[in-house]
């Protein structure tokens, strides 16, 4: 891709020398950090909350400031740590022991967090569901992880299908419900009368404490199980990648029913000691730029898809706010446009670096580094401890510049340990020693990696191989296209042609010159091959709830297939 490098800046960063690191790290030395490495004691939430709850220097420390349409809050770590307390108090009065499944389905809230920790507190597995989730999604995930426990509000639990969920025991609801049930425990009720200390379940590194449902972009979500040791690579990555210091705001926009939600929405900040920032409530792009500048963000994590808005949204409404505390921005879930750098360069003089991992991976693994420079497109290099290399299926690597299967060297701490209830599945992930990702890429010459697109998603046309994601980077870049998804379409000739969907931005009606110029555009800017041959308007594109383009189902569309699983469709 033809794009301007973006050199790093000069900073204070936590790591200045990447590739000294690279040849002498070991993930063991990172252990020092944990208050078990002398203990022996293990526990992800006394690391994250009660070991600071326990330094009279970080007691009172706001660990996480919360605002939502109507209410604002703030807990210190020495709050959450009594709350998540008399939470796992009230899980033991109702018998949950270590190993559970206890589930979370509501909106991200103080509840959800104090709640969060109180699982873990009691060794059991903690199930995070995305709020808007409807009753299929819900009873699918329910089902397959045999939850004995769920959080709830009195709101969403129409959407749980109680009579085809035999495991399911309890449900704790947040919220009043007046109808009474043996079922039902009242959250406030229990939590005024339960003891705000509470001796933590110790447990193994290997034990489990998490199960993440993935995106669902190319099928059935897949349960993914975590385990207490991927805490090593949360803390590390929250150092050299978040660049997290003592006196850093941090926000991260995910919602804790994705794995970033959790990894670096709760772990990899308050590992860190850091204060940490939770909007509740919708996206907008007011209401982002303005929690940004109102709580002086210093780090902001974020998505894609929610870049791509904001571009949208126009430079107009960028200067209506102060991001003079924002010093560092990142980027995860899909590739990052070139398109989306260069406009965050102008938008806020700051550099938005990508960061590449998956459900799966529990934590980053290829990114770009503050103190490295940014080649736009690319997804950068892999942090130090990781192994990254491009393979075929034979778990072969093959030479730089060619595309092939994105493949990590299996064994890094925060790696999955099993799909739930599905071994064979998790066994499909490994080749000749390598965890293959099912991300079609290359590396160049420099050791950059550049994501191409999904495996299944590459498209061959006239026997030239094109991934999906170049094609769409270019089409944003025109000036009448907000998003674009891009898919390889059966062609008795060409073995498939390219079509491209689109949306439109505001001010910009659908002609025939219109979409011939914009088809002109990434003929000249990209290639005649890559050049789509049909593009159709949309009103949207097919998502996923946690903001990615659904190619498949724009597939399965157009060759009118049926749809698969679209639990995770947002609607
Ligand atoms: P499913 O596995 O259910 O189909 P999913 O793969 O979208 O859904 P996630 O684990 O949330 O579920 O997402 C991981 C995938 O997201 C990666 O495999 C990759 O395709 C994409 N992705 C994440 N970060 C990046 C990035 N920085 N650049 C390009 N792609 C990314
Ligand atoms: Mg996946």
């Amino acid at each position: 891709m033809d794009m301007q490098r973006v050199p790093a800046r000069e900073g204070n960063y936590n790591l200045k020398n990447y590739d000294e690191l690279r040849s002498t790290f070991k993930w063991e030395d990172v252990h020092k950090h944990f208050s078990w490495n002398e203990t022996g004691k293990v526990n992800i939430a006394y690391e994250a909350i009660d070991r600071h709850a326990e330094n009279p220097e970080k007691k009172d420390k706001v660990a996480l400031l919360y605002s939502a349409p109507g209410r604002e809050e703030s807990l210190t770590f020495s709050d959450i740590s009594k709350k998540s307390n008399q939470f796992a108090n009230v899980l033991k009065k109702y018998d949950v022991q270590k190993g559970d499944r206890v589930f979370l389905f509501m909106p991200r809230s103080p509840e959800f967090y104090v709640s969060f920790f109180g699982i873990l507190k009691t060794g059991a597995i903690a199930g995070p569901l995305f709020e808007a989730f409807m009753e299929q999604a819900v009873r699918d995930r329910l089902q397959d992880s045999e939850a004995r426990v769920l959080i709830t509000t009195p709101d969403l639990l129409e959407r749980v299908p109680q009579e085809d969920l035999p495991d399911l025991e309890k449900i704790i609801l947040v919220g009043n419900r007046s109808e009474p049930s043996d079922k039902y425990i009242d959250f406030y009720e229990e939590m005024e009368v339960a003891s705000e200390s509470f001796d933590i379940e110790w447990v193994d590194l290997e034990d489990g404490m998490l199960i993440h449902y993935t995106s669902g972009s190319t099928g059935k979500p897949k349960g993914v199980y975590h385990v207490h040791n991927a805490m090593i690579q949360h803390y590390v990555t929250g150092q050299w990648v978040l660049d997290l210091k003592d006196d850093d705001v941090y926000w991260c926009t995910a919602d804790p029913g994705w794995v970033t939600g959790t990894s670096y929405g709760v772990f990899a900040p308050w590992l860190n000691g850091v204060t940490n920032v939770i909007r509740g409530g919708r996206f907008t792009p007011e209401d982002w730029y303005s929690t940004l500048d109102k709580h002086n963000v210093t780090v902001w994590y974020t998505a894609p898809t929610a870049l791509r808005m904001l571009v949208s949204a126009g430079e107009g409404l960028v200067k209506k706010y102060d991001f003079s505390s924002l010093r560092h921005v990142l980027s995860v879930g899909e590739p990052l446009n070139p398109e989306v750098v260069t406009w965050g360069l102008k938008a806020f003089d700051l550099r938005i670096h990508d960061t590449w991992w998956m459900t799966e991976t529990g934590a980053q693994l290829i990114v770009n580094l503050p103190s490295e420079e940014i080649r736009p497109g690319s997804m950068g290099k892999p942090i130090p401890g990781i192994e990254a290399s491009i393979v075929d299926n034979e778990g072969n690597e093959i030479p730089p510049n060619q595309m092939g299967n994105l493949a990590i060297k299996a064994g890094w701490p925060s790696m999955m340990r099993a799909i739930w209830n599905n071994p064979s599945k998790y066994d499909s992930y490994f080749i000749n020693g390598w965890y293959v990702s099912g991300d079609s890429a290359y590396r160049d010459e420099d050791g950059y990696f550049w994501f191409q697109g999904r495996l299944d998603d590459v498209i061959n046309t006239s026997g030239e191989r094109v991934g999906p994601f170049e094609v769409e980077s270019k089409l944003i870049e025109h000036p009448a296209v907000a998003e674009a998804g891009v898919i390889g379409k059966p062609d008795p000739q060409r073995g498939e042609i390219i079509k491209a969907f689109i949306t439109l931005n505001p001010g910009y009606q659908e002609s025939d010159e219109l979409l011939e110029d914009i088809r002109q555009f990434v003929k000249t800017g990209l290639s005649a091959h890559a050049a789509p041959r049909e593009i159709e308007v949309r009103d949207s594109i097919p998502k996923t709830r946690s903001g990615k383009i659904m190619r498949r189902l724009l597939k399965s569309w157009e060759l009118g297939l049926p749809t698969g699983d679209t639990s995770t469709l947002e609607s």
